[in-house]
């Protein structure tokens, strides 16, 4: 066994029974550890009382372990929590929880994800792209978020379990694809918290081919593209992958991802004053046409630095209504914690900004 330390909170239950193995430990001890870290959601190792100190020490020289800092936590008036987390390295990244009370004897708590500290793909409406890329996260950082948010709400609520994650924080998850595979099979595990795959959404710019390989790698999770506009002269200025990848390669690669997962994918449009045309709205639809997939209208929200304004509800309601004409399942976000900054990487401008 070599002394390089592994990031506790990133390991599987594979690499825990291996590592305990080679440290003389039984195989039971790695999944004691396994559900102390993974499901119980502990930040230290002394509250994992039923592994005893001599085995928790031979332990502690293999594994670190490090609980995301929580730099600030904002609340909505809507129950949407905010977080802004230092890492090891200083960096910030930003994490939300967003309550939704449902009709059924469940509540969903959806937790969105940061895949990556900054992002290299520059939109146009996002707080996170006018900062740059500085790095990806890793597994341990990415199911740490999770993790966090879950040990902080079940300080008030015990019973408190993530039911939904979106990895739609800051980042494109798919040029971190690795780090977020591992992680969603993390979140996935029945001795950890267990949450569906059906229910974990990576949300991408149009990475196309790694929307194919997902859908080969892991045809259960869900998919959703931000198309936000359906013409490349258009798109090409909101979002500069599209240069890289043009909408007829994206819509290309999406019916593959369909014909490979049978699943339907969800296309986010990020409404702005400017953009939510009835041209638009025409264009978008033949786009569309014959793809198995949902429309989900976000009104964006304003940002410092990107001049984008928020669209009248009505231009809203009528650029869906073309939609829905079409054929087109289509839906409005509700907006969630408008109050608090909830778009990506307002927080941590907003932080960061104080500092300076
Ligand atoms: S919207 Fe997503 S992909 Fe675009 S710059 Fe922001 S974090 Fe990156």
């Amino acid at each position: 066994m070599n002394n390089m330390v592994i990031d506790l909170r990133g390991c599987s239950e594979d690499e825990l029974i291996r590592i305990c193995q080679e440290i003389g430990l039984k195989r039971f001890r790695a999944i004691q550890l396994f559900q102390w870290v993974q499901q119980k959601a502990v930040r230290t190792w002394d509250e994992m009382n039923n592994i005893g100190k001599g085995d928790r020490q031979a332990l502690r020289s293999h594994l670190h372990l490090y609980p995301l800092e929580r730099v600030r936590e904002q609340r909505s008036e809507d129950g949407t929590r905010k977080y802004l987390f230092r890492l090891e390295d200083g960096e910030t990244i930003e994490c939300v929880l967003m309550d939704y009370a449902r009709t059924s004897s469940r509540d969903r708590h959806t937790v969105c994800v940061s895949t990556q500290v900054g992002c290299a793909v520059g939109c146009a409406f996002c707080a996170t792209g006018l900062e740059g890329f500085r790095r990806n996260l890793t597994v341990a950082e990415i199911v740490g978020q999770v993790l966090d948010i879950t040990h902080f709400v079940r300080q008030e609520d015990p019973e408190f379990q993530v039911t939904n994650i979106v990895f739609m924080g800051m980042g494109e998850p798919l040029l971190n694809y690795d780090q977020v595979l591992q992680a969603i099979l993390l979140l996935n595990h029945g001795q950890g918290l267990n949450i569906g795959m059906r229910r974990m959404t990576i949300s991408t710019s149009g990475v196309v081919p790694r929307i194919i390989q997902l859908a080969k790698d892991n045809p259960q999770v869900g998919l959703a593209v931000s198309l936000h506009a359906a013409q490349d002269k258009v798109r090409n200025d909101l979002i500069p992958m599209n240069r890289r990848y043009p909408l007829a390669q994206l819509m290309e690669a999406c019916q593959e991802y369909t014909q490979i997962t049978h699943r339907r994918i969800t296309f986010e449009v990020a409404l702005t004053a400017e953009n939510a045309k009835r041209e638009e709205a025409q264009a978008l639809a033949r786009l569309l046409r014959g793809q198995l997939g949902h429309v989900n209208l976000i009104p964006v929200n304003p940002v410092a630095g990107t001049g984008m304004e928020r669209p009248d509800p009505e231009l809203m309601r009528r650029f869906a209504q073309v939609l829905e004409d079409a054929g087109i399942s289509v839906s409005s976000r509700e907006e969630r914690g408008v109050d608090i900054d909830a778009a990506c990487g307002q927080l941590r401008r907003q932080w960061e900004g104080e500092l300076k």
